[in-house]
């Protein structure tokens, strides 16, 4: 096998978004390298070309399903996880944090009924429980009303869904708490994201920044 640097930034997307290597950091420095050399454009489009591969290809069956992840696309192993339903109305529909404990992906469904639409394709970075015990996932596919708060990580500890962090060109977090994920709350509006964030989730943010710098770069860059 050809080592990283070799391959397109086209291949090391295909292989960020299909989870093809076990240490995506790694990749994800090899892109930040390439990125001084070819420009920010070059790996936004080799993102693009990506995702439409990815939602085009495996993954087309997974895009709506009913109750959400059963079998893992990427698997198609059981090994699959819930880890809270947020924006949960009377009757429990909301959107639901689904994960591969395998692949370490997850998908956030949108439950209606049985019906379960993807909302959100998260990809996890580094180790699980590395950040401070916690576990961060990059969102690598969202719906629209969300691209301004790009680039954005869904925070697991101990089995659940602590919230979603976003970050500034500065790298200044701002965080929506699991907590304000209400059914009378809309996950696009930037009045339930604050930058007080608690001290635990602070601590596992920094330790994330530290260990995953180059792939937030470039997430900020492709914005
Ligand atoms: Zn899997």
């Amino acid at each position: 096998m050809s080592s990283l640097e070799e391959r397109s930034l086209d291949n090391l997307a295909d292989m960020t978004l299909n989870v093809m290597r076990q240490n995506l950091l790694e990749v994800a420095s090899v892109i930040r390298k390439k990125m001084d050399v070819e420009g920010p454009q070059a790996v936004k489009s080799a993102f693009e070309g990506a995702k439409s591969r990815f939602l085009e290809g495996a993954f087309k069956d997974h895009i709506e399903v009913r109750w959400g992840m059963s079998l893992c696309p990427l698997c198609n192993d059981e090994n699959v996880d819930k880890n809270g339903i947020a924006y949960a109305d009377a009757s429990g529909d909301g959107v639901e944090f689904n994960q591969c404990l395998n692949c370490r992906i997850g998908i956030l469904y949108k439950l209606v009924i049985a019906k379960a639409t993807m909302e959100h394709y998260v990809i996890g970075l580094g180790e699980m429980d590395q950040f401070a015990g916690m576990s961060f996932f990059w969102d690598a596919i969202f719906p629209d009303e969300m691209s301004q708060f790009q680039p954005m990580y869904e925070i697991i500890s101990e089995g659940q869904w602590m919230g979603t962090v976003s970050f500034d060109e500065s790298m200044i977090p701002s965080f929506l708490s699991f907590k304000n994920m209400k059914d009378y709350t809309s996950r696009g509006s930037p009045e339930f994201w604050t930058s007080e964030i608690s001290s635990e989730i602070k601590l596992a943010i920094d330790e994330f920044i530290k260990a995953a710098r180059d792939q937030i770069e470039v997430a900020l860059a492709i914005r």
